[in-house]
C-alpha cells in the first residue's frame, strides 16, 4: 500500500472517503469521523494497513538515520533525503526526514542508503498505539530545521502544564504552530513531487492551486524561503546594531557577514568582525551548526582526550563525530584551539549542509588538488558553488581559512538555490 504516493491520490476535499485509509489526518485530531486539519497537533497521517503487517516502502531515495525501538514511537525509521525538492520552494533543493512510527518489523539498519521503492518494514501497533486506533502506520516528513526527528511538537512537561494528557493536548492543538514550522503535510509533498521526475521544477503544479480546504497549508506555502521563518527571535537586532566599522559595504563578503550576524549566527568584538583573523576548530563547528540548526548532543560520552567535557567545545566536537562531519585525529584528540585549514573547514562546513558532495571525483579543478586526495570532491564542490573567491587555480588546501571566508562559505549553502 505504500509508498503512498503511487497508490491513494490525496484530496484534501475528501478525506472522509471511505476509500482512503487515513485514521488521522495532517494537524488533525483524534476525534473519531473528524478528518479536518489543522485542528489539532498530530504531525503525521496516521494509515491503516490493508493487509495485517503490509509491506511500508521508502517513499524516496535517502539513507537510513535511525530505526529503533522507542516508547512511545514503538519500532521507528527515519530517513533523511538530501537534495530534494523544497515543500516551500520547488525550485530549491532541501534536506527532509521521513518518519515511519509503529512498526512491527524493521529491515534496515542505520546508515544504510534506501531507494524509493524499497522494502523498508512492516506496519504494527508497536508503541502509543491504542486499542481502538489498533494497527496503523503513523508516517511523517520533517523539515530539517526541527530540532529532533521524528518531530512532535510538545513535549510531556508542555501537557502538563497545559493540565491536559496526551490525546487531548494533540485534540487542542498543543504546540500547533511548531508542528506547521517542523513538519509538512507528507501526502501533499508526495503528490507534488510525483511529477517532479524529470520535469523542470517550474513546471510542478504549486499545492496552492489545489483545491485546499485548510487555510494552515496556504499559509505554511506563503513564506518562499525556508530559512527566513526560522530564528525570528534574531531578526530583531537594531538597525544600529548592523554591520561592523571593520567590513565596509565594499568588503568582498560584506553581504555574507551581515546576513550571519542579522541572524544571531555571528557576533562581533567591539563593534568589529575581524574578517581576516584566523578561525579555531571548535569556532568553526559553533558558526555552521548555528546556521544549519544542528541538534547538539546532550549526551555524557566525550570523544576527546583533550576537551573537557565542562567546556562550551564539547557539545560541539562530540556533535561533529556522532555526525560523521569530522572524526578527529588519529591519537584521539580534537585540538578545538587550532585554527582551522581551508581544507578542513570546506569538510566540516559541506558536510553540515548535507550538500550531496561526491565520495570521489574524476577531474582536478585546482592546480594544487589531485583527484585522489581526501580533499578533492570538497574542493570541487567549494569551486562549483563558489563558496569563496579562489585566486586563480589555486585551492591552498593548508592555507589558514578567515572569518570572511567561513561566513561567505556558510552564506552561500544557507542560500543556495
Ligand atoms: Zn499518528
Amino acid at each position: 500500500m505504500y509508498p503512498l504516493k503511487t497508490i491513494v491520490k490525496y484530496n484534501p476535499l475528501n478525506l472522509a472517503d471511505s476509500a482512503n485509509t487515513f485514521t488521522t489526518v495532517y494537524l488533525g485530531n483524534y476525534v473519531p469521523g473528524n478528518f479536518n486539519e489543522g485542528v489539532g497537533s498530530h504531525c503525521g497521517v496516521d494509515i491503516f494497513p490493508i493487509v495485517t503487517h503490509d509491506n511500508i516502502y521508502a517513499c524516496m531515495d535517502g539513507v537510513v538515520g535511525m530505526a529503533e525501538n522507542k516508547p512511545a514511537d514503538g519500532n521507528c525509521i527515519v530517513i533523511r533525503h538530501d537534495n530534494v525538492p523544497d515543500p516551500l520552494d520547488m525550485t530549491k533543493k532541501t534536506t527532509l526526514y521521513s518518519c515511519h512510527l509503529h512498526l512491527s518489523e524493521m529491515s534496515v539498519t542505520v546508515g544504510q542508503l534506501v531507494s524509493e521503492g524499497d522494502v523498508i518494514g512492516k506496519s504494527g501497533n508497536t508503541g502509543n498505539v491504542t486499542g481502538s486506533t489498533g494497527e496503523h502506520l503513523h508516517f511523517q516528513i520533517d523539515r530539517a530545521e526541527a530540532p529532533f526527528h521524528p518531530y512532535w511538537p510538545f513535549t510531556f512537561a508542555d501537557s502538563k502544564a497545559a493540565g491536559l494528557g496526551f490525546f487531548e493536548s494533540v485534540n487542542a492543538g498543543l504546540g500547533l504552530e511548531n508542528a506547521k514550522k517542523f513538519t509538512v503535510n507528507p501526502l501533499v509533498y508526495l503528490d507534488r513531487i510525483e511529477t517532479y521526475n524529470g520535469t523542470s521544477p517550474a513546471s510542478v503544479t504549486p499545492v496552492v492551486s489545489k483545491p485546499i480546504v485548510s487555510s494552515v497549508l496556504v499559509a505554511s506555502l506563503e513564506n518562499t524561503n525556508p530559512r527566513s521563518n526560522v530564528k525570528k527571535s534574531t531578526d530583531s537586532v537594531p538597525s544600529n546594531m548592523w554591520g561592523f566599522s571593520d567590513v565596509p559595504s565594499n568588503y568582498p563578503y560584506a553581504t555574507a557577514i551581515n546576513f550571519l550576524k542579522s541572524k544571531g549566527i555571528v557576533g562581533g568584538n567591539n563593534g568589529q568582525f575581524h574578517p581576516e583573523a584566523t578561525v579555531t576548530r571548535a569556532e568553526l563547528l559553533k558558526m555552521v551548526f548555528g546556521a544549519a540548526w544542528v541538534p547538539l548532543a546532550t549526551g555524557q560520552q566525550n570523544y576527546f582526550s583533550d576537551i573537557d567535557p565542562a567546556s562550551w567545545q564539547a557539545p560541539y566536537a562530540n556533535t561533529a563525530k556522532i555526525n560523521n562531519i569530522i572524526g578527529g585525529y588519529p591519537d584521539g584528540t580534537f585540538r578545538p584551539n587550532n585554527p582551522i585549514t581551508r581544507a578542513e573547514a570546506f569538510k566540516i562546513i559541506i558536510n553540515t549542509f548535507h550538500s550531496g558532495v561526491l565520495d570521489t571525483v574524476s577531474f582536478p579543478v585546482f592546480q594544487d588538488v589531485t583527484v585522489t586526495d581526501w580533499t578533492a570532491p570538497y574542493a570541487n564542490f567549494a569551486k562549483a558553488q563558489e563558496l569563496i573567491a579562489f585566486s586563480g587555480n589555486a585551492f591552498e588546501p593548508n592555507k589558514l581559512m578567515n572569518r570572511g571566508e567561513v561566513a561567505s562559505a556558510i552564506y552561500a549553502l544557507m542560500n543556495r538555490g
